[in-house]
C-alpha cells in the first residue's frame, strides 16, 4: 500500500530530491525515485508541504501475492422485514462452531466459517443503513455484498428499494433473501414479481442476482444463503495482500470502563498483530490486546476478518481508517500531522495503481453539523443513544449531542433546541399534542423513535442530506 517517491513528488508538485530529503530526515532511506514510499512516511511528507494525503483505495487488487479473503457483507432492507433476527441467527452460527460455546457478543462484525471448508463471510453487525452510510460518507468501502431482505409476507417496501439502490450506487451485487418463508401467508411469487417490477435482474429471469428463501426463525435457507454468498464472492474474486503492515476500517467503536477505548475493525490489507502501533484518524495506539467476534483472544487478524482491538488512546468513528505503522513514534507523528493538517487539501491516492493526483479542494467543509437534542426513557438509554449517534459523525458532516436528558419533550427542550438549531430525538416516549403545537411554533423537529437502530437510520439519513455534493 504505497506509492513511487516519482509519483509523490508529481502529486505535490515539488522535486523528487526535495520529498527525498524530508523522507530522509524522518528515516525513510530512499535509493531510487520508483521506490515504494511507505503509507505513513508519505502521508509525514506530504504534510511537510502542506497537504493531507488521503488514501482513495485499499491494497484489495489482485497483486502477484494476493490471496483470497473472506466477503464482507451487510445485511440491508425495510423495517420489520427480519434483518436483526437472521443476523442473531447467523452469529448462533458462528458462535456454535467455534469452541467458546454460545456466548454471543456483539462487536459490530462477526466471521462465518463454512462448515467442512476453509471459506468464511464476514458479516456487519449493524442491521439496516446507517452504519453502511456512516461508512460511505466517510469514503470507506468496507462491504463487498449485501443481503437484501424481503419478507415473504409483506414483499417490497420503500426501504427494500432504497436499500437496493444505494447498494446498486456503491457496486456492491447483492443476494436477495426472502424472509419468514415459514408464515402461512408467505407468497414467494408476490415478492419475486415485485422485485422484478423493482428492477431487481432476479436470476430465474435472466438476471444474475440469486434469490434464497429462508426463515431466520427455524433456520431454514441459512446455509443455502450462506452457500450463495460465497458463489458471489467467487464472482469477484476478492484478494488482498497478507503480507506486510494492516491496513483495516474501524466499523464500531465505545469507550469501555474498564479496557478504555475498544473498537471493532474488519482488516482490509495486511496482517494486523497485537503489540503494532497504529492511527486511526488523527488517534493513535498499540494494540494490546485483540478478540475474534467469538471473544476469543487472538494475536493476528488477516484481510476480510474483524477484530475488537484494545489499546487506541481515543475512540474512533466508524468509517475511519487503521494503519498500521513501524513503531509507536512514527505512529505519534503522523496522528499529530493529521490533527495540524486536518483542514489541508486533500491528495486523492488510489495506491494501488500508484496514480496521484491532487485535487485542490478541502474536503472538510467548515460548520457543517447536525445539533441533537436527545430525550429518553433511562439515563443509560439516553447515555447509549448518544453514543451510537456520536459515532455516525464524520469530518465532513459532524453531529452534535447538545444535551441528553430523561423523560418526555418540554417546553425548555424545545426553546433549547430553538437556540442551538437542534432537532429533538425522542427515544422511547411520547410528546404531549400541546409539546408538538409548539414544537411546531418554534420551528423545532421532533422525531419520536422506539427502536434503536430505527433511529440511528435517521440520523444516517440526516448526514447524508446536508452532506456536501462532493460526496
Ligand atoms: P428488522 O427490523 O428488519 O431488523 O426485523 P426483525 O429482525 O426485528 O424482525 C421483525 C419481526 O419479525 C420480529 O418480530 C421477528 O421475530 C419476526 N421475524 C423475523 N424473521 C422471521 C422469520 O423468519 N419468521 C417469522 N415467522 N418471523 C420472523
Amino acid at each position: 500500500g504505497d506509492v513511487t517517491v516519482r509519483r509523490l513528488a508529481q502529486g505535490i508538485g515539488v522535486s523528487t530530491e526535495k520529498i527525498e530529503e524530508v523522507l530522509g530526515s524522518i528515516g525513510e532511506e530512499m535509493q531510487s525515485i520508483e521506490d515504494r514510499v511507505p503509507m505513513d512516511a508519505a502521508e509525514l511528507a506530504a504534510a511537510e508541504f502542506g497537504w493531507a494525503v488521503s488514501w482513495a483505495q485499499s491494497i484489495t487488487g489482485s497483486g502477484t501475492k494476493a490471496e483470497p479473503r473472506p466477503a464482507v457483507v451487510t445485511v440491508m432492507g425495510h423495517v420489520d422485514h427480519g434483518k436483526t433476527t437472521l443476523l442473531d441467527s447467523l452469529r448462533r452460527t458462528s458462535v456454535a462452531a467455534s469452541e467458546a460455546g454460545g456466548i454471543t457478543q456483539h462487536i459490530g462484525a462477526f466471521e462465518v466459517k463454512m462448515p467442512g471448508s476453509k471459506r468464511s463471510l464476514t458479516f456487519l453487525d449493524t442491521p439496516g443503513h446507517a452504519a453502511f452510510k456512516a461508512m460511505r460518507a466517510r469514503g470507506a468501502k468496507v462491504t463487498d455484498l449485501v443481503v437484501l431482505v424481503v419478507a415473504a409476507d409483506d414483499g417490497v417496501m420503500p426501504q427494500t428499494k432504497e436499500a437496493y439502490s444505494q447498494a446498486r450506487e456503491c457496486g456492491c451485487p447483492l443476494v436477495v433473501a426472502i424472509s419468514k418463508c415459514d408464515l402461512p401467508q408467505a407468497n414467494v411469487e408476490k415478492a419475486k414479481q415485485q422485485l422484478v417490477a423493482a428492477e431487481v435482474e432476479l436470476e430465474e429471469y435472466g438476471g444474475n442476482v440469486q434469490v434464497v428463501q429462508i426463515s431466520a426463525k427455524t433456520g431454514a435457507g441459512l446455509l443455502e444463503l450462506e452457500e450463495a454468498l460465497i458463489l458471489q464472492a467467487d464472482v469477484l474474486e476478492l484478494s488482498a495482500l497478507r503480507d506486510g503492515t494492516a491496513e483495516a476500517v474501524v466499523v464500531e467503536a465505545h469507550l469501555d470502563k474498564g479496557l478504555g477505548p475498544v473498537a471493532t475493525i474488519i482488516v482490509k490489507g495486511g496482517t494486523l498483530h497485537v503489540g503494532d502501533s497504529v492511527v486511526v484518524g488523527t488517534l493513535w495506539g498499540k494494540i494490546r490486546t485483540m478478540k475474534d467476534s467469538t471473544g476469543t483472544p487472538i494475536n493476528s487478524v488477516l484481510p476480510g476478518q474483524p477484530a475488537e482491538i484494545c489499546g487506541l488512546r481515543g475512540v474512533p468513528q466508524a468509517g475511519d481508517a487503521l494503519l498500521a505503522v513501524c513503531n509507536e513514534d512514527r505512529a505519534k507523528r503522523v496522528s499529530d500531522a493529521r490533527a495540524a493538517r486536518k483542514m489541508a487539501p486533500m491528495l486523492q491516492v488510489p495506491h494501488m495503481n500508484g496514480v496521484l493526483s491532487g485535487c485542490g479542494e478541502t474536503h472538510f467543509v467548515d460548520g457543517r453539523a447536525l445539533n441533537i437534542v436527545l430525550k429518553a426513557d433511562a439515563k443509560g438509554t439516553g447515555e447509549a443513544a448518544r453514543d451510537a449517534i456520536l459515532q455516525l459523525g464524520s469530518d465532513v458532516v459532524g453531529v452534535q449531542v447538545m444535551h441528553v436528558g430523561v423523560g418526555p419533550v418540554t417546553e425548555t427542550d424545545i426553546v433549547f433546541a430553538a437556540t442551538t438549531n437542534s432537532r429533538i430525538f425522542a427515544f422511547n416516549v411520547r410528546t404531549t399534542t400541546a409539546e408538538e403545537a409548539f414544537a411546531k411554533q418554534q420551528n423545532v423537529d421532533i422525531h419520536e423513535h422506539s427502536i434503536i437502530y430505527h433511529m440511528l437510520d435517521h440520523v444516517g439519513q440526516l448526514l447524508i442530506d446536508i452532506a456536501p455534493a462532493c460526496h
